[in-house]
């Protein structure tokens, strides 16, 4: 079996694979197409399984030692009535941590750490992947061509790469919602480690990091590409009747650290998340709505279970069968869940339904709701050591 491989995409999901391909001694590429490696995003969940890869990459402890547990809180009304209550330690308890909470730039940050800046193509875009025959692939950059072994395609929701290699696939399509988020900049008074605050055809969450800021983000159902000229003006308009500490979050927030973005998701499950010597990878094979938390979790679960798969197996062929096998069905699934959470969620407008789930909510013991959420963090990685 070859060693070398080209990973196309710098995120969570890139370098999760960087790092668990060099593990099992692979000569690793990654091409990242920003001219900073860097996550734009806000802030980030992370539940056992993600956090129970990033252990299997080495990188477990650095990255709880910079996060906060969540363990309290949970989902109420726009009144601040409580729907449903987290227990955090029920599920340390359950799977041996709690959600942990973390700014994505450190998790980025704590990633790219663990790579040699040799081994980051910053600033080259992947136009194309090909495979030159049954044992070497191709990435085309521009001028810069690299051959290898194996190609990972972690190049996001918007993947060239599965654009190129699925060319019948419809791509993503745009879930209903658009997302405001931002990390306050400064400390906030807070009573609970998160909360998700759900109203009609809206929600508000927030995620308490471990230095007394937080991330905050709304949801809205709204058209695709609806854009506001004063984003934070905007949301304090939409939620200023909201229960505290909303207002105070908005408040603790600079207008330009707003960030937006329409959530679109991979709604047809790609048929396979490997073609000849390429493997595709996180948001690139299975994009799924946030409602869960999982997104990146489960990009970490891939990253393992990948270069697991690539230190047993006797050949790259064999061990990209086994990836699709054991990654295509889990991964598939909690994007189904994640969808369905949402339409239970904040996409649910009408009065009638609002009041049934509510009242559902309310009666459903915390055991149960725990139990719930253990189905997707209840994930055991392969060791890569
Ligand atoms: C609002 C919101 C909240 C979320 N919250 C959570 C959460 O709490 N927990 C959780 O687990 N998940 C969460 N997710 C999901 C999570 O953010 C994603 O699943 C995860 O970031 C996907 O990582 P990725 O590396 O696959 O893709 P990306 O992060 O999109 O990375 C792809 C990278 O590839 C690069 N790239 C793209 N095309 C090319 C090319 N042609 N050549 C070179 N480089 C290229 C891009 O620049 C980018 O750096 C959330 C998502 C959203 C939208």
């Amino acid at each position: 079996m070859g060693d070398t491989a080209v990973v196309v995409g710098g995120g969570i999901g890139g370098l999760a694979a960087a790092i668990g391909l060099r593990r099992i001694g692979w000569d690793v590429t990654v091409v990242e197409r920003a001219p900073i490696l860097e996550d734009a995003g806000a802030g980030i969940s992370l539940a056992a399984n993600g956090l129970r890869a990033l252990d299997e990459l080495g990188v477990g402890d650095a990255v709880r030692d910079a996060s906060r547990g969540q363990y309290s809180g949970g989902t109420r009304t726009p009144q601040g009535g409580w729907l449903a209550r987290m227990d955090g330690s029920a599920l340390e308890k359950a799977v041996g941590t709690p959600i942990m909470g973390v700014p994505r730039s450190t998790l980025h940050r704590l990633l790219r750490d663990c790579l040699p800046a040799e081994s980051l193509l910053i600033g080259s875009e992947a136009d194309r992947v090909e495979q030159l025959d049954p044992g070497t692939v191709r990435v085309c950059c521009g001028e810069t061509v690299l051959d290898a072994d194996l190609v990972v395609a972690a190049d996001g929701i918007g993947s060239k790469v599965r654009s190129q290699l699925f060319p019948a696939h419809p791509g993503p399509v745009y879930s209903g919602s658009t997302v405001l988020r931002a990390v306050t900049e400064r400390a906030v008074d807070l009573s609970t480690d998160f909360e998700l605050t759900w109203g009609h055809g809206a929600e508000f969450g927030h995620i308490a990091f471990h230095d007394g800021r937080a991330e905050w983000h709304a949801v809205l159902s709204l058209p695709a590409g609806t854009r506001f000229a004063d984003p934070l003006d905007e949301l304090r308009s939409r939620f200023h009747t909201w229960h505290d500490p909303i207002p105070a979050l908005l408040d603790a927030t600079r207008p330009a650290a707003v960030l937006h973005h329409d959530v679109d998701e991979l709604r047809t499950p790609l048929p396979s998340y490997t073609v000849g010597r390429t493997a595709l990878l996180g948001d690139a094979a299975h994009a799924m709505t946030p409602n869960l938390g999982q997104g990146a979790c489960q990009a970490l679960e891939d990253a393992v279970t990948l270069a697991a798969a690539l230190a047993t197996e006797a050949t790259v062929r064999a061990a990209l069968a086994r990836y699709d096998a054991e990654r295509r069905p889990r991964s598939q699934a909690v994007a189904r869940a994640a969808r369905q959470a949402g339409r239970m969620g904040q996409r649910l407008s009408h009065p009638l339904a609002v009041a049934l789930r509510n009242t559902a909510m309310r009666l459903t013991p915390s055991r149960a709701a725990t139990r719930m959420i253990l189905r997707h963090h209840a994930w055991v990685p392969p060791r890569l050591s």
